[in-house]
């Protein structure tokens, strides 16, 4: 089946696929594709991928979905892999007794189910938004009112009931203000935690005063997130202006640092987007959160037209070099890292893992973890218990 390029490793595969994208002709894929930001499949050895398939660079993609009866398979012509086509999750075509549709308030990411309570950040369509940012590229940022809580929690019960996600991902853009948007969320927070079973993460922007991660952490959030993104100071500033200017380089990692003293280890975690930035920066940037205590998350970003910001060339033998630094980092400050697995969008230290051969049987013996109903059960009456003491004399 696997016989040349990347079809050896389907964790190299992976990241060559995110790379380049896929090319698309067979039309029940195509129609599964449409509208949405890339296609959801598992490969071989159970490993998720969001594939791009519908920008510009991936008309140029060696790779192609096939169709053989009712199997799909990828190939580049000379090798190919089998490829499941994730079904979309039932409750999307469903809608809340609002009647908004569950697909608009909630997304699924492999384990992870990614909830934005409000489509708004404050930068959309100014000269301080982010220049990757997709989230406004893809019609999300359009000006559409927030979910209440109700909705949400609605959302979350037909999430947990498919019994797809166990780790629900809340985030929020940018608000002027010193809170990183707690104050907006708090209430989906806590709603969530006191009806749902579930562990809960939260991506937000920094707060100004460390107060607001004491209390999101007090909040019920099991995890947190403060992406900056590009580790490069410079390319920092000419890429993320709103950022640099109105929250800094600076606060990020004085607000992960401070957020790693409040969390339980491996749960806060920074993204560094792959591509836009030299590798040797991302390299420097994976030590420097690493050694802070910091999960770093590796995106690969998908250039669009008008803002092909990728640092070229970048090829999957230039990457899985980083992957794998990103699992040697890891490993040796010993961070918990089984937080953040199983995303398809992203690449993970626990899939970076799989790149080494001697740590695959080590990461495939921890199975997921949080797939299993004890394993969740642990892991959720653990964070209740553990945040009842941590939080008993925070003061807000
Ligand atoms: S802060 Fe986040 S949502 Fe706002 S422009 Fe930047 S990437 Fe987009």
């Amino acid at each position: 089946m696997f016989t040349s390029g990347y079809f050896d490793n389907p964790w190299a595969l992976k990241i060559d696929l995110m790379l380049k994208g896929i090319r698309v002709v067979d039309p029940l894929a195509k129609a599964w594709a449409c509208g949405t930001t890339g296609i959801d499949m598992l490969l071989p050895a159970e490993t998720l991928v969001n594939i791009p398939c519908r920008e510009e660079f991936t008309a140029d993609s060696p790779y192609e979905l096939r169709r053989r009866g009712d199997k799909h398979y990828i190939t580049d012509g000379t090798s190919e892999a089998n490829a499941e086509i994730l079904p979309f999750p039932a409750f999307y075509s469903r809608k809340t007794t609002t009647g908004v549709p569950f697909g608009d308030i909630a997304v699924v990411h492999g384990s992870y189910t990614v909830i934005t309570p409000s489509p708004r950040c404050d930068f959309f369509d100014t000269d301080s938004e982010c220049r990757y940012c997709t989230i406004n590229y893809n019609g999300l940022g359009e000006p559409k009112r927030d979910f209440t809580v109700d909705e949400v929690l609605e959302a979350v019960a037909a999430v947990l009931k498919e019994g797809l996600s166990k780790i629900i991902y809340l985030s929020v853009g940018f608000t002027e203000g010193d809170d990183g948007g707690i104050r907006f969320l708090g209430p989906y927070i806590k709603a969530i935690k006191k009806h749902h079973s579930c562990l809960l993460a939260v991506e937000a922007l920094p707060p100004k005063q460390n107060r607001w991660i004491d209390k999101t952490y007090a909040l019920g959030a099991d995890s947190v997130l403060y992406n900056i993104g590009i580790f490069d100071s410079e390319l920092f500033e000419v890429i993320c202006p709103g950022r640099a200017e109105l929250v800094g380089r600076a606060r990020y990692l004085e607000a992960l640092k401070y957020a790693v003293s409040i969390f339980p280890g491996g749960t806060v975690a920074s993204h560094l987007i792959v591509g836009l930035e030299p590798p040797g920066s991302t390299r420097i940037g994976i030590d420097h959160l690493t050694e802070m205590g910091v999960v770093p998350i590796l995106p690969i970003y998908r250039p669009r037209p008008g803002r092909a910001l990728r640092i070229e060339p970048l090829t999957a033998e230039i990457l899985i070099p980083v992957f794998k630094h990103l699992y040697t980092a890891v490993k040796k400050s010993g961070i918990n890292f089984k937080w953040v697995r199983d995303i398809s969008m992203i690449t993970t230290p626990a899939e970076a893992s799989m790149l080494m051969e001697d740590s695959a049987k080590e990461m495939k013996g921890l199975g997921n973890f949080y797939s299993s109903r004890f394993g969740l059960k642990a892991a959720w009456g653990l964070s209740a218990i553990r945040r009842k003491l941590r939080v008993k004399n925070a003061d807000f």
